[in-house]
C-alpha cells in the first residue's frame, strides 16, 4: 500500500534540487512538482508510482515536516487509524491513532553507538568504485576466506 503526501504539510524541501524523500527512496519513487504542471500543487512532493511502493516507510522517516503518511495494510492499520513515525537522532517516537480516536505513544532507541561511529567498511579495505560493476567484487577484495563464527553478532 502506497504513502501519500498531505500537500499543506511538504514544504518541498524549501526548494532543494533533491529532497529528502527523494533522496531516500529505495525505488526512485518520490518526485518534486516545482511548478504544479504534474499534479496542479507547486513544490509538493509526491509518489509518481504508487504501485511499486513497498511501504517501507523511509520516506515517511525522513520527512522533516512529517508530511508523508502511509495506506497501511488494514490489518497492521484499519481504516481511521494512523501510524506515524517522528525519528531522532537516538530515538524513534511512534505515534499510534486507534479508530475510536485512543492515541498512543511509543519511544524506542534506534542505536547503541554515537552517530557518525560506525565504521562502514568492518576492517575491510575501502572499496574501489571504479570496480564496483565487477561480478563479486566485494568478496574478492582482500581474498577469500573461511568464515568465523566467532564474529558472528548472534549466536
Ligand atoms: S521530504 Fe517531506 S517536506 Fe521534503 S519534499 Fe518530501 S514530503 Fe515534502
Ligand atoms: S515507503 Fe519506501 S518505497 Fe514507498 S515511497 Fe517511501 S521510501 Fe519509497
Amino acid at each position: 500500500m502506497p504513502t501519500f503526501v498531505r500537500t499543506e504539510k511538504c514544504d518541498g524541501c524549501k526548494g532543494q534540487d533533491k529532497t529528502a524523500c527523494m533522496y531516500i527512496c529505495p525505488h526512485d519513487l518520490m518526485r518534486l512538482d516545482k511548478d504544479g504542471s504534474e499534479t496542479g500543487h507547486a513544490m509538493k512532493s509526491y509518489n509518481q508510482e504508487p504501485e511499486q511502493c513497498w511501504e517501507c516507510y523511509s520516506c515517511i522517516k525522513i520527512c522533516p515536516q512529517q508530511a508523508i503518511e502511509a495506506r497501511a495494510y488494514a490489518d497492521i492499520v484499519p481504516l481511521g487509524g494512523s501510524v506515524q513515525p517522528l525519528r531522532g537522532t537516538d530515538s524513534i517516537l511512534w505515534s499510534i491513532q486507534f479508530r475510536n480516536g485512543v492515541k498512543k505513544k511509543f519511544k524506542f532507541p534506534i542505536r547503541t553507538t554515537p552517530e557518525g561511529s560506525i565504521d562502514p567498511y568492518g576492517n575491510k579495505p575501502e572499496a574501489d568504485i571504479s570496480k564496483i560493476s565487477e561480478s563479486g567484487y566485494f568478496v574478492q577484495v582482500g581474498g577469500y576466506r573461511a568464515g568465523n563464527p566467532a564474529e558472528l553478532i548472534c549466536k
